[in-house]
């Protein structure tokens, strides 16, 4: 295969401490890469700001002054991290890549890595994609939601690898087909596991953020988690018609059984109790599958009203 461009996109939301350093460290592993001879020196990184509101665009204008190797893209407002990484895919294929990485603004990912990333491409490896050795920099919290989710997506049939991140090389092909996917909220780690394409998987390094703080918070990734669930699984649904089945099939075999007691043995059945509980429980129940379809139903919703995924302030190329 020949030598490829690769474009390297950095997602950044208030980042401002970060970029600079960042931006760095990547145009001197892109030289490295030249000087290896192992991609073309027309590589770029492409940085998405997804509406800071801190100093991050001001430096990221500096730095494209200063270097054009460095492009960029601005959002009008905060659209969310899997929409910047949309938007950076899309951007780099209007510019011209053969393929392109995705990393993270803070550099937690080894991107020494990135060569390894590029040896696999050149192998013919259509998606590289990273995994994380290990999850020590993350907290209790996130890494047992973490385990939670892959498990859920796991039994639902969505089979995307554990401590899988979006840190991850995809080729050109993979950006042309993601052109025929209209889905205004694309769940990236299902669609791309999905494509069947020739998928390799290399391990990385985590390392902690080198300055600021993380920019997720638990509702962002239970937003990211279930739309990750109802795009890629209608299997809670299906759960929802077996579980009304299963209820339905207990509540007629208990009234049997209390009409037979009453005319066989005259009991009257006592138990207030017992029936608050069953209320209180089957209400429960109802309440939370009715939710869990309000979660398709919104899906279909947003998907159906078909809003942009985001609005473009500025592009520097
Ligand atoms: N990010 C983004 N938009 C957001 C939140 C985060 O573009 O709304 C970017 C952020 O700048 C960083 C990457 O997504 O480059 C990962 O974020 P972070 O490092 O805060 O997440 P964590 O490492 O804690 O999962
Ligand atoms: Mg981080």
């Amino acid at each position: 295969m020949d030598k490829p461009t690769l474009a390297i996109i950095v997602p950044c939301y208030n980042e401002e401490l970060c970029i600079q350093h960042t931006c760095h460290i990547l145009l001197d592993l892109l030289d490295s890469l030249i000087d290896k001879n192992k991609i073309k020196n027309d590589s770029f990184i492409y940085l998405v700001d997804d509406g800071s509101v801190d100093n991050t665009w001001k430096i990221i204008e500096e730095l494209h002054k200063e270097n054009k190797r460095i492009k960029a893209l601005k959002f009008v407002r905060n659209f969310g991290n899997q929409k910047a990484l949309i938007a950076g895919l899309e951007g780099v294929r209007n510019i011209g890549c053969d393929c392109t990485v995705s990393i993270d603004a803070d550099l937690q990912q080894d991107e020494n890595v990135i060569e390894k990333f590029v040896d696999e491409y050149l192998k013919g490896a259509d998606i590289v994609s990273g995994i994380r050795n290990n999850r020590k920099t993350d907290s209790f919290f996130k890494k047992v939601t973490a385990l939670m989710f892959y498990k859920t997506m796991n039994i639902l049939g969505a089979k995307i690898p554990p401590n899988h991140s979006d840190y991850r090389l995809v080729s050109k092909r993979v950006l042309d087909i993601m052109e025929l996917y209209p889905e205004k909220y694309l769940f990236l780690r299902g669609f791309f596991n999905e494509l069947g394409l020739k998928t390799v998987y290399v391990n990385f390094g985590v390392k902690p953020r080198f300055a600021g703080k993380s920019k997720f918070n638990f509702m962002s990734l239970m937003t990211l988690a279930l739309n990750g669930i109802t795009s890629y699984s209608v299997v809670p649904l299906r759960f929802v018609a077996v579980l009304g089945f299963f209820m339905a099939f207990f509540g007629f075999v208990v009234g049997i059984e209390t009409v037979i007691e009453k005319i066989f043995w005259h009991n009257s059945p006592n138990g207030w109790a017992t029936a608050i509980i069953l209320l209180c429980v089957f209400g429960g129940i109802q309440l939370f599958c009715l939710g869990l379809i309000g979660e398709y139903v919104g899906q279909v919703f947003r998907e159906v009203k078909a809003r942009p995924r985001y609005i473009k302030d500025v592009e520097l190329k």
